[in-house]
């Protein structure tokens, strides 16, 4: 947000001032740049009768002074209480013949003399000297400091990497992952990277996946791409004979994955991490539909601030964050965030979860796009489980 610029005089203010300036005043100013508080409402007022009325009045006061005699006017007799209001010059075409220069001398004099009168009346006319509000920057680079070391360090199992100088729009978006640092370089020279779109599987019979999921008190945190909830050890899979462990789970929206081309409401990541640090990554679509218990249990420990764990004082049974049919596609993919690192073992669930639409907005307040686009697949080996 930027502070919206603003003329130093309001329109109203700019009648009278501009009337005293013709009127060839220069005390005018003097009263108008004063400070003294009163009735704006009444001011303002004030300038508005005397915008309306100025010509028919201006007229009516040169006949006048035209019917009282050139001897009157020249021994400046005008009393200056004629015309109530009228404070203004003449802006008709008075006949020049008929008015001398004392007598346009002594209506200038009666004019000013209505002028003072009004302003020390209603002397509320102000100039307000409005200072610009002072600008905040969205972030402030010391809080992205902050937020990128915090970020670091919250994400427990994952390569270093995940810091804040990556985003998903604009120069430091997707298409520059791999131009940012030497350390992200596979995010554009890496050949299996994922998301992918999973169509054209080969369809097998898979080994079901062995989960070995118990309740676990969580983290939330917010680490400045998406929210990613930390878990205590004790949830496990076996996949090929091989055990990973649950490390923390997280959320894109859109899904990263598409299946078919169809892309799904969000999704959320599971990921595992083997003794030897190999990654395993559960993918869970959401799709529109009814709440999801688990996910509600998530927003409820949101954090208020970014990169901050915030605990939750219930537990978390995360058999419950996956679908019930426990089929899958899976694929030998990335990080589908910087470092963009390889060789990890994706498993999407064939069957969409849920959430309501009103979570999914949840999640859309922080996060209304954070999702890395579609690789090439570049003739890889997906399997579809039946
Ligand atoms: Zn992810």
């Amino acid at each position: 947000m930027s502070p919206t610029p603003s003329s130093p005089i309001r329109l109203p203010m700019r009648t009278p001032r501009l009337l005293i300036l013709a009127a060839g005043v220069g005390v005018a100013f003097c009263a108008l740049a004063s400070d003294r508080s009163g009735d704006h409402a009444s001011s303002a007022h004030g300038a508005a009768s005397a915008q309306e009325e100025p010509k028919v009045i201006a007229k009516d006061s040169l006949k006048r002074q035209l019917a009282a005699g050139k001897a009157e006017a020249k021994a400046g007799k005008t009393d200056g209480k004629s015309e109530a209001g009228a404070a203004s010059v003449p802006s008709g075409k008075p006949e020049p013949t008929s008015v001398s220069m004392a007598e346009l001398r002594d209506l200038i004099d009666q004019k000013i003399a209505e002028v003072r009168a009004k302003q020390a009346a209603a002397p509320a006319v102000k100039v307000i000297n409005r200072s610009p509000k002072p600008r905040v920057a969205a972030v402030s680079p010391q809080i992205k400091q902050t937020m990128a070391a915090h970020g670091a360090a919250a994400v427990p199992g994952l390569p270093a990497g995940h810091d804040l100088h990556w985003e998903y729009t604009g120069a430091a978006g997707p298409q520059s992952w791999g131009q940012l640092k030497p350390e992200f370089k596979t995010c554009s020279s890496g050949t299996r990277q994922s998301p992918i779109d999973i169509r054209d599987g080969i369809k097998v019979q898979l080994e079901p996946i062995q989960f070995d999921y118990r309740p676990t008190p969580f983290r939330v945190i917010d680490n400045g791409h998406t929210v990613q909830v930390n878990l205590d050890a004790g949830n496990n899979i076996t996949v090929s004979g091989r055990r990973y462990e649950l490390v923390q789970f997280h959320f894109h929206r859109p899904s990263e994955e598409r299946i078919n081309g169809r892309q799904y409401e969000m999704v959320a990541h599971l990921v595992h991490k083997d003794a030897q640090g190999r990654l395993a990554v559960i993918a869970v679509l959401l799709d529109q539909g009814k709440e999801h218990p688990m996910v509600q249990l998530v927003w409820n420990s949101l954090p208020l601030e970014k990169s901050i764990e915030q605990a939750s004082p219930v537990m978390l049974d995360m058999n419950l964050m996956l679908p019930e049919q426990r089929q899958y596609y899976t694929y030998m993919g990335s990080l589908t965030t910087p470092p963009c690192t390889e060789g990890v073992l994706w498993l999407v669930m064939k069957q969409p979860a849920t959430l309501s639409p009103y979570q999914a907005s949840v999640f859309s307040r922080l996060y209304a796009n954070n999702a890395r686009p579609v690789q090439s697949a570049s003739g890889r080996m997906i399997k579809e489980g039946q």
